[in-house]
């Protein structure tokens, strides 16, 4: 696996693909630049080499060439990140783009204009992603919120770099990332798995049966696995259709001497809104007219208990609805679990989508080893799929 430290970038022109898809408010200013300051590292490293990059990335998702989905709207925030004078190509290729590459001297950066404006870019175009590698001598990829996708700048341009080509930084620290939690992290190893449906999150269950010591299952999952054992669930949520499966998968991790932790104890409301009235009950007894939107407190100690016990931990999704404050509390205590855990020595990777939002809402962030950029890239990661973006870098 190559990475930025295998190259010299001294007088190299860097075709970095970044992940800019940034959030724009009505005046078109950048309201998370995350995504910004997450590229950093890289682009200082190509810099101080003596290098030059020449930044790619897409914004949103336009029909063509639209104005608001223009990158320029980011060019002084990047120079703001950077340090550094940002020049601006607009068009991603052809003549304007390929002369402001050709005439980029070491240290400048040069931010070509949104690569979707091209329908080529999504549907992978050899002749398209032939025309951005003329950009550049080394192709560097580390947008790993695009990783999963097969696209023209993802993918299939890495082709013509031949051996010029690698992970920038951050795509490099995922991928180290999910491989501990995969591969090589210390035992005990345990997956948190929550969020609303059992089916959305059953490829990663099954992938990740064969690699981990512990499951906690949370959130509105929980109940077609207690419906399916013969608990009463009230209105809880369920997928009936997926009870069958929730057995064969506890059948499974019996067989594969992964213990599963499951609530047992639930906040029921009995209406899904912040002011219903609540209760504690017993997981198995929910009321009729009451759903069970969070997990109570001997769940959510039984979690802690296992949660400091284990060595790598992976967080994805929330355990209750987190959006809620009513309902937010374990989602809440699992976090200082897991950054406990942390302090004291844990891996802990927190990826996927409404778990990276409960942890940033919260503030944990900066408590636990990794919190992954990248949402589906992250969940086919889980499910054991190989990215194209990844395998474009590792293979060719
Ligand atoms: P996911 O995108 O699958 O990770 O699901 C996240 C969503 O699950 C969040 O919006 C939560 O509000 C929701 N969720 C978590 N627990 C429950 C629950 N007990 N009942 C209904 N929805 C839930």
């Amino acid at each position: 696996m190559k990475t930025l430290n295998d190259f010299n970038f001294e007088n190299k022109k860097a075709l970095i693909r970044v992940d800019f898809n940034v959030p724009l408010n009505d005046k078109f200013e950048v309201t998370d630049a995350t995504r910004i300051l997450s590229a950093k590292p890289t682009i200082i490293k190509i810099l101080e080499d003596g290098g030059s990059c020449i930044l790619m990335s897409h914004l949103g998702r336009p029909k063509g060439v639209q104005e608001e989905f223009s990158l320029q709207h980011i060019v002084s925030k990047v120079e703001e990140i950077i340090g550094v004078e940002v020049k601006f190509a607009s068009n991603c290729v052809g003549e304007e783009a390929e002369q402001a590459a050709a005439n980029l001297e070491a240290g400048q950066i040069l931010l070509l204009e949104n690569l979707r404006f091209h329908e080529e870019e999504k549907k992978g175009d050899e002749a398209f992603a032939q025309a951005l590698s003329k950009h550049g001598d080394i192709y560097v990829n580390d947008a790993f919120g695009t990783a999963h996708r097969a696209h023209a700048s993802t993918t299939v341009v890495a082709q013509y770099f031949e051996d010029n080509k690698c992970f920038g930084t951050l795509l490099a620290k995922e991928i180290e990332s999910i491989n501990k939690v995969m591969n090589t992290g210390e035992k005990p190893v345990l997956a948190i798995l929550g969020g609303a449906k059992v089916s959305s999150k059953i490829t990663i269950i099954e992938n990740i049966l064969d690699k981990i010591d512990h499951l906690i299952v949370g959130g509105g999952m929980t109940f077609t696995f207690i419906k399916a054992q013969g608990g009463n669930i009230g209105d809880s949520i369920c997928e009936d259709d997926k009870m069958e499966l929730a057995l064969e998968i506890l059948k499974q991790a019996e067989a594969k001497n992964v213990k599963v932790h499951l609530p047992v104890d639930v906040v029921a409301a009995n209406a899904f809104s912040n002011d219903a009235e609540t209760q504690i009950v017993d997981v198995n007894a929910i009321p009729e007219g009451w759903q069970g939107l969070d997990c109570g407190p001997k769940s959510v100690a039984n979690f802690d208990d296992v949660v400091s016990a284990c060595k790598t931990i992976l967080w994805n999704g929330p355990l209750g609805v987190f959006e809620l404050e009513s309902f937010a509390n374990a989602t809440i205590e699992l976090g200082n679990s897991i950054a406990n855990a942390t302090k004291n020595g844990a891996f802990s990777l927190v990826g996927g989508g409404d778990s990276v939002a409960a942890v940033k809402q919260f503030g944990f962030q900066d408590k636990v080893s990794y919190v992954s950029t990248g949402g589906g890239a992250m969940l086919e990661s889980l499910e054991g799929k190989t990215l194209p973006g990844i395998a474009a870098i590792i293979n060719d």
